[in-house]
């Protein structure tokens, strides 16, 4: 069985309290875009899990998500048969992408269907949540609203139609590391998340673009200014907008034509500021079997 595991983007993010557990609360829009890590799941009459990955630095045994996903459950079912995973990564990993947790999802809906377990869309997430806070999100997929602390998901209108260049520097960036160094006083800007959701449902395109803004890029752009200068480098090639995604360090940058959208593609390649650039689109949940 194969299965495609896309990653997101944030077109706002922002961070409104702290929980008294240390989690922080969240507003975010959230996107998701046609690049994606794909899964090959197989059964197994050897008992236990078994995954590979193309990347070597990537972990193949628990402490990757694919495996804790699997384990999750063939534990919950008593799954006697084992179960072999090939996990082909193309999202930039520790990127601000969700790829982890992407792999995580269709990890989930892969077993669930290898297995006949016959749990709903619905209880995936449930499960999801339990491996991380982006996992139900990367379950449901599309454009949506999360809050809490990202598994409370309202879908929204789709983006309308564009071009979204990916630009990721050659640094990795923990989220952990952002999310301790975040300071909230009365001096933070907070980006206008309502001001983008009405423009979604206006399908207002300049009016998202307009409104997008990330919390996380006063604590990531500081530490890596090449995030600001990718950003520029987009915008001054025509760009409506550019920003951080997530935690950072990738860029994202949208634009309404598709030939200057190349053509920024072409300059950033040749500006050498990003490591991986790569030019898409959304993905809008229409749900063929292959996308899954
Ligand atoms: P997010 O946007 O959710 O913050 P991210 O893009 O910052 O995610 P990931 O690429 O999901 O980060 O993963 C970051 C770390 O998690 C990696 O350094 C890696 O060790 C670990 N990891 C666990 N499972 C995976 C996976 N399936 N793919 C990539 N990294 C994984």
């Amino acid at each position: 069985m194969k299965l495609k595991a896309f990653a997101k983007i944030n077109l706002g993010l922002d961070v409104i309290g702290r929980r008294e557990d240390g989690y922080h609360q969240v507003r975010m829009i959230m996107q998701t875009i046609r690049m994606f890590d794909q899964l090959e799941i197989e059964k197994s009459s050897t008992p236990g899990i078994r995954l590979s990955v193309n990347l070597p630095y990537v972990p193949t045994d628990s402490g990757n998500l694919v495996y804790r996903a699997a384990s999750l459950l063939m534990e919950e079912f008593s799954i006697q048969e084992g179960v072999d995973i090939r996990l082909n990564k193309f999202i930039p990993v520790a990127a601000g992408m969700a790829g982890g947790s992407s792999d995580a999802a269709a990890a989930l809906v892969g077993v669930n269907r290898l297995f006949d377990l016959g749990l709903s869309r619905k209880e995936l997430m449930e499960r999801g949540l339990r491996l991380g806070a982006d996992v139900p999100y990367c379950v449901m997929r599309g454009t949506a609203l999360a809050e809490g602390i990202g598994e409370k998901l309202t879908r929204l209108p789709a983006l309308p139609s564009c071009y979204i260049l990916i630009g990721k520097p050659g640094i990795s960036v923990s989220t952990k590391y952002v999310y301790t160094n975040l300071k909230l006083d009365a001096r933070t800007e907070h980006p206008d998340i309502d001001g983008i959701i009405e423009a979604l449902e206006n399908q207002d395109l300049g009016g998202v673009t307009g409104k997008m803004g990330n919390v996380l890029e006063s604590v990531t752009i500081p530490r890596y200014p090449v995030i600001e200068k990718i950003k520029d480098l987009m915008k001054a090639e025509g760009a409506l907008n550019a920003l951080m995604s997530g935690s950072g360090p990738t860029v994202f940058g949208i634009f309404d034509d598709r030939k200057t959208a190349e053509r920024a593609q072409q300059k950033l390649r040749d500006s050498r500021l990003a490591r991986q650039v790569f030019l898409t689109e959304a993905f809008h949940n229409g749900g063929t079997e292959d996308d899954q």
